[in-house]
């Protein structure tokens, strides 16, 4: 096909960056002129972060560095973005200015645990990089109490991984001879685990009530006082705490704020439900960072990216007008004793949201596996040298 050449910037290497542009770049070779610009050094799946708190893997291990992203058409730079003007299409980083012709916002959702008082003074965060990894050393030395894995925010990503965190913490106390001597609950703002999905939240709640875990329903913690030992919940009650394992205030990065894309802090980018374009022409926003409706998990944010390729695609070399973004995903999830179940959701096709339960099974644990390391294989190996 006839390309267009165009000026491809996209901000944020996670889950949408990294699809959009090994897409892009798979379809168009050399003819592709995109920037991916992050400000970090490595990609680390969410659900790595699990494994290397529970000893399940090595850092080392979790960790993909940005300097393998060698794709045609593909520069990764990395550095901090400070300012976007989505009128001009033009980005500011420490590196320099970007001029685009087309803009993919996929910055991810930040994470704010100084708005929890007492979190960071007295608790751990398992949700950051650095979190997760610091709590390998931490949960190894807790030996007796009460352990309180408690969102604290109404909006967070990946909406399983508070339960999966107690259901593997309950295997690895219990595989230390601690677990009679020590409590577990689960504090969540939502009424049931995983609100589309009635059958998954049935299997969680099972679990949980065979292992002792509790769930503390429609609510957050609010603040942790670490010389009582307590935490404060959104309704005033408080809940003995020796261990607080926090899930932070999330929000909309500030320089997305400041450039006007997003309404404020906490009012993710609005965008069209079908082609994820923001209302400036051209711009786009995938992933967490999107306010369109779908959970904060990476397999929206690459649904998303399909979509916005797509739409590109079209536009640069007037293929087909691409299908309107549906909002569907399945999602692994871990119930502990090495079980994986998963729960495939649709949130946009019909009037209201669904969610399957796929019951755990070994194909799954095999299934995840293979999610993780396709991944790895399509982002991370050196793309075709020219268009396909
Ligand atoms: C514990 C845990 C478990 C999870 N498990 C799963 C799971 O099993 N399945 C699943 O699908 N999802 C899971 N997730 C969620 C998943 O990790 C995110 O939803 C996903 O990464 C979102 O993709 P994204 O591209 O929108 O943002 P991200 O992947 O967060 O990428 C955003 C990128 O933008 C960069 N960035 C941000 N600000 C700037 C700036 N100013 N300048 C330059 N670069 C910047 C960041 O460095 C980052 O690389 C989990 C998350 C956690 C925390």
């Amino acid at each position: 096909m006839t390309v267009v050449r165009s000026r491809v910037v996209v901000l944020g290497a996670g889950f949408g960056g990294l699809e959009l542009a090994t897409l892009l770049s798979d379809a168009l070779g050399d003819a592709l002129d995109l920037v991916l610009i992050d400000k970090g050094e490595a990609f680390v799946f969410g659900f790595s972060k699990l494994d290397v708190m529970f000893g399940r893997k090595a850092p080392a291990e979790a960790v993909h560095s940005y300097s393998r992203v060698v794709k045609p058409g593909v520069r990764l730079v990395r550095s901090v973005v400070r300012a976007i003007d989505p009128t001009a299409k033009k980005v500011v980083t420490d590196y320099g200015t970007f001029e685009a012709d087309i803009l993919v916002v996929a910055l991810g959702a930040d994470l704010d645990p100084a708005a929890t008082p007492g979190l960071v003074e007295g608790g751990h965060e398992f949700y950051s990089v650095p979190g997760a990894f610091a709590l390998r050393e931490v949960l190894p030395r807790f030996e007796r109490g009460a352990v309180i894995i408690g969102v604290t925010g109404k909006s967070f990503k990946c909406p399983p991984a508070p339960s999966e965190t107690a259901l593997l913490l309950h295997d690895f106390l219990n595989a230390r001879g601690r677990r009679s001597a020590t409590e577990i609950a689960v504090v969540m703002p939502f009424g049931t685990p995983i609100p589309p999905s009635p059958d998954t939240s049935q299997a969680i709640l099972a679990a949980f009530a065979e292992r002792g875990i509790r769930f503390v329903k429609d609510n957050v913690v609010r603040m942790l006082d670490h010389e009582r030992k307590v935490v404060v919940l959104s309704d005033g009650t408080e809940m003995p705490c020796d261990l607080l394992l926090g899930i932070p205030v999330h929000r909309v990065p500030e320089v997305v704020v400041e450039s006007g894309l997003a309404p404020d802090a906490f009012g993710w980018v609005p965008v069209n439900k079908k082609t994820l374009e923001t209302s400036y022409p051209g711009v786009y926003a995938v992933g967490d960072v999107n306010g369109i409706g779908t959970p904060k998990a990476g397999v929206f944010a690459e649904g998303a990216a399909r979509t916005v390729a797509a739409g590109i695609l079209a536009q640069l070399g007037g293929g087909p007008a691409p299908e309107a973004y549906r909002g569907v995903g399945s999602c692994y999830v871990e119930f502990g004793h090495g079980a994986v179940g998963r729960v495939d959701v649709e949130f946009l096709a019909g009037p209201k949201s669904t969610g399957t339960f796929q019951e755990p099974s070994e194909a799954l644990v095999a299934e995840k596996r293979r999610f993780a390391s396709s991944r790895l294989e399509r982002w991370f190996a050196p793309g075709r040298a020219g268009p396909a």
